[in-house]
């Protein structure tokens, strides 16, 4: 048994639950409840399924080149991947060798220790503040890199741009990388940072305000210099990470932004409405600026309301974490399904 020695051995990420049931209120984690753009549904049905013969286009460049032209950019500053877990799990490979320790958030999206123990980066947590607000002076000392989600998981707090710049601007010797998995519903974008700072990486996925987190897209954008360093290793991993099927696909959601637009204006309309109704039933959250609200009861413990909802088949996410344990992170469904939420929380609390 001695190969068993020379195992990397990891302790795996754990994503939220994919239930097999129909009929299940699924909040648990943060995809849009609006399907993908019209144009998506003409590329699928009409694909050529020919083309399938034949290897993707290693480049991807119809998917780089919409983007590049979405976010002002060119297209040797982006960099896609299936779904931006690839994309942060590739720059996290590529960027952060050093032999200091790589800083995040204590609270923040739970793939990032992974990572970290994956590629056997050192890292080293931050602790937020009591309102779950990052401490920028937690960042102005030596590391490896640094990675901050914005607006952060599983919190929905955004951090002011001016802040995150400081961050950059006092680390010139790592790589920062934003995670904007949740920009798109009322956050502030680092991207324009990005012809001022060359070692600024912003990631962002088409999962939540494109309603595609089946598709698997995600993609980076940085400068020409960060950007080749991914695709080298990109090239050293796997040349064909994206499936002609999903280039296709996610050129056509890009191409119609008023539908983007849109779906995101919904999301946020859900929200604010469902921000009110939790308050009313004794909830209190930090601020959201993402599809989904982070809520501890005031008096009735998280772990019994999350059961209660689980067993009205509504499901929502629940950590069992040091400063957490007591919140549910609740995605922003449609506006039925936030009712039926809020009705039953409502007769739920009442009985309790
Ligand atoms: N970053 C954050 C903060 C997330 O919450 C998620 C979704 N789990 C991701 C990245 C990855 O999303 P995807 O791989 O679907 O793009």
């Amino acid at each position: 048994m001695n190969w068993e020695n020379n195992v990397r051995r990891v302790e795996p990420y754990v994503a939220g639950e994919q239930p097999r049931k129909q009929n299940v209120i699924k909040l648990n984690t943060n995809e849009c409840p609006y399907p993908p753009a019209p144009g998506v549904e003409t590329v699928l049905h009409g694909f050529d399924y020919d083309i399938l013969r034949k290897y993707p286009d290693p480049d991807v460049s119809l998917l780089v080149n919409a983007l590049a032209k979405r976010h002002g950019l060119s297209d040797r500053q982006v960099f896609v991947g299936v779904g931006s877990d690839d994309v942060l799990a590739m720059a996290f490979m590529t960027f952060f060798n050093s032999k200091k320790p790589i800083l995040f958030p204590d609270i923040t999206y739970s793939f990032y220790d992974v990572w970290a123990e994956l590629h056997r980066i050192p890292y080293e947590c931050q602790p937020l503040d009591e309102y779950f607000r990052i401490r920028k002076e937690d960042y102005f000392k030596e590391n490896g890199g640094i990675v901050i989600a914005n607006p952060n998981a599983p919190t929905g707090v955004l951090a002011e741009v001016s802040m995150l710049e400081e961050i950059i601007k006092a680390n010139p010797d790592s790589v920062v990388i934003i995670d904007e998995a949740y920009v798109d519903f009322g956050g502030e974008s680092c991207v324009p940072l990005i012809d001022k700072y060359e070692n600024l990486l912003v990631t962002q996925t088409f999962s939540k305000s494109r309603s595609m987190a089946g598709m698997r897209i995600g993609y980076a954008m940085g400068s020409e210099k960060l950007i080749g360093y991914l695709n080298n290793v990109k090239f050293s991993f796997n040349s064909y990470t994206m499936n002609a099927a999903a280039i296709a696909a996610g050129t056509a959601s890009v191409e119609d932004e008023e539908y983007f637009q849109d779906t995101v204006a919904k999301v946020v309309a859900t929200r604010e409405r469902t921000k009110n109704e939790l308050s009313r039933l004794g909830f209190v959250f930090p601020d959201s600026k993402t599809n989904f609200i982070f809520a501890a009861h005031k008096t009735v413990p998280a772990q019994e309301i999350f059961d209660a909802l689980r067993a009205e088949e509504i499901y929502v996410r629940h950590w069992n974490k040091p400063r957490i344990s007591n919140y549910m992170r609740i995605s922003i469904g449609t506006d039925e399904e936030m009712e039926k939420v809020i009705c039953f929380l409502e007769k739920y609390l009442a009985a309790v």
